[in-house]
């Protein structure tokens, strides 16, 4: 194979990151994270990147609804501390991920500005980059955050990327590297450009190519995994790139894991892969 994407994908560039739990560590030391979406009607995205989250080793985690309706409590998932947007002080936690079936309404978007201007890590994905697509103050608030150097991933499908673009999917997917190359730079941020292959990508050049998943990972809900396993090793303290390194491999090695037992290709579910989460990275 090509030497050089033998070096962009080998995988000890993606598993030498990650966090060992010390004898006398306590929750604190694993850090709290807030995913922040759900608009009505839409409240699993974001619970099922909590429950992807807390497998993947954060210490507390909270949803963040945007909508009405949300439930009060996950019952199959009690740990999780659920809230109503606006009365949960992001500012107080180590990490957020802001998105995940979190609507365009202008609640949505008022509660990602407010967010954009905390100092704290911060994961952006799905609405939320279509957000910044539409709302050139939004995207303003973004690349100020990136200059700042507050730690700050997006994590765009091909369309999601092609929006932020202003390109369109099949030119973003002509080359992939390239697009996640120029969304880095223009952010000043690391970016995950989803799908086969997928490619992590700092602002300061670093660049890598995942070598785990599979196409059981073609389900709706995959992508909220994900963003809730990366939101929960920046909080705890992974920076950005090791972080969304470290994630990306840790998801799809969960779903290999899970295809080799047969639970894929076909009818893998994002709920799955969310407990799977846990074994794989114990096993690292
Ligand atoms: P989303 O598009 O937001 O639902 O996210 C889908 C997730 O599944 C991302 O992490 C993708 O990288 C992953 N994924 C989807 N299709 C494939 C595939 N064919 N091979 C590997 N990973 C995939
Ligand atoms: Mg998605």
């Amino acid at each position: 194979a090509d030497p050089a994407l033998a070096r962009l994908n080998a995988p000890a560039l993606f598993t030498r990151s990650f966090p060992a739990r010390a004898f006398a560590s306590h929750k604190g030391t694993f850090g709290s994270l807030a995913v922040v979406g759900g608009d009505t009607g839409m409240c699993g995205a974001p619970i099922l990147a909590a429950r992807a989250a807390l497998h993947a080793g954060a210490g507390k985690v909270h949803v963040a609804f945007i909508g009405a309706g949300a439930p009060p409590y996950d019952p199959p998932y009690p740990e999780l501390m659920l809230h109503p947007a606006g009365t949960l002080p992001l500012g107080t936690m180590n990490a957020l991920a802001i998105g995940c079936g979190m609507g365009r309404g202008k609640h949505a978007a008022e509660v990602l500005a407010n967010a954009a201007t905390l100092e704290v890590p911060m994961l952006v994905d799905a609405d939320a980059l279509n957000l910044l697509a539409h709302d050139t103050a939004l995207a303003d608030l973004l690349v100020k955050r990136g200059a700042a150097r507050h730690a700050c991933v997006l994590t765009p499908h091909p369309l999601e990327a092609a929006r932020l673009l202003g390109s369109d999917a099949t030119a973003v997917q002509r080359d992939r590297l390239a697009a996640a190359r120029a969304l880095a730079q223009r952010f000043g941020c690391v970016v995950v450009l989803k799908g086969a292959g997928t490619v992590i990508a700092a602002a300061d050049g670093r660049l890598a190519v995942n070598p785990t998943g599979n196409a059981a990972l073609a389900a709706g809900g995959t992508g909220d995994v994900l963003g809730g396993i990366v939101g929960a090793l920046l909080a705890q303290r992974l920076p950005a790139y090791e972080a969304a390194l470290a994630g990306v491999y840790l998801h799809g090695l969960a779903a290999d894991t899970l295809t080799h037992s047969g639970a894929g290709p076909a009818g893998l579910t994002a709920g799955e892969l969310a407990t799977a989460v846990r074994a794989a990275l114990n096993r690292l």
